[in-house]
């Protein structure tokens, strides 16, 4: 059975605009990245779920938590802030688990936070919990909420500080978003000891076949261009050890749906 993901894109509508970088807004950078997050995830087989359908779709934290129920991960995906005068410095990645280390939760939060720092350029990560003061339990409803369905990994991942104009800018591209998805997803995959399936007539190995991959296999075979031995392997799409006529048109074939 698939491994079930819940993703959360942390806020609804317009909201936490960036003070330095006034085209940054974290509900709508989030739910980009969720969007990416969830595609770059199905490629390694997770079945993968969201909190909400829609970005003005306003669901509170606890009951989006809930919605792990099931689940085997949930993530909220956020960038954070600080105020202050002088806090605008602060840029580094936090990540909230299990304030008991619940399943050892600690080891995907170090995961994450040493490759998305590296990948971001954030000055540095740390994997944090929070405690409710009245009690054992979560202070942060979203994970509170995880928990109380038995949601058995849980996490906030803030994506450094949107009040850090540098860290704002670099979450403005939406090349940089995408790194975060397969970044993220390759740890979550390797986490769970899953590789990303080969996809038959993905020539180029981006993941996908698209058009190119079906012009490679065209070019192949008319000899302006040379395969390595991975690529032909990958391009001979009925898997009879020869590359054909009959490949190329099964690959085109594919790319247009009509065989799965
Ligand atoms: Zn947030």
């Amino acid at each position: 059975m698939a491994i079930k993901i819940m993703l959360d894109a942390g806020h609804s509508g317009k909201a936490n605009r960036s003070p330095v970088v006034r085209e940054y807004w974290e509900s709508e950078r989030m739910w980009l990245l969720c969007e990416m997050l969830a595609e770059e995830l199905l490629k390694y087989g997770f079945e993968v779920l969201k909190t909400r359908k829609d970005i003005n779709e306003s669901l509170g934290v606890f009951n989006r938590g809930a919605k792990a129920k099931g689940c085997d991960l949930f993530i909220s995906l956020h960038s954070n802030a600080v105020g202050g005068s002088g806090n605008e410095k602060v840029d580094r990645v936090e990540i909230y688990g299990a304030y008991d280390n619940l399943n050892n939760s600690r080891e995907l939060a170090s995961r994450l936070a040493t490759a998305i720092v590296d990948l971001m350029q954030a000055s540095e990560g740390r994997v944090k919990t929070r405690k409710s003061q009245n009690g054992e339990r979560e202070y942060y409803g979203v994970l509170r909420g995880a928990r109380s369905v038995g949601c058995p990994l849980y996490y906030i991942v803030e994506h450094s500080f949107h009040t850090n104009e540098r860290a704002a800018r670099w979450l403005m591209e939406d090349a940089n978003l995408r790194r975060l998805a397969v970044l993220e997803s390759a740890v979550i995959a390797g986490y769970y000891g899953l590789a990303k399936p080969e996809i038959v007539g993905d020539v180029n190995q981006n993941g996908e076949l698209d058009a190119r991959d079906v012009a490679l296999i065209k070019r192949a075979l008319l000899g302006s261009y040379q395969l390595n031995d991975e690529q032909e392997r990958l391009a001979d799409v009925n898997g009879d050890g020869d590359l054909t006529a009959l490949d190329y048109m099964l690959a085109k074939r594919k790319l247009l749906k009509t065989l799965d």
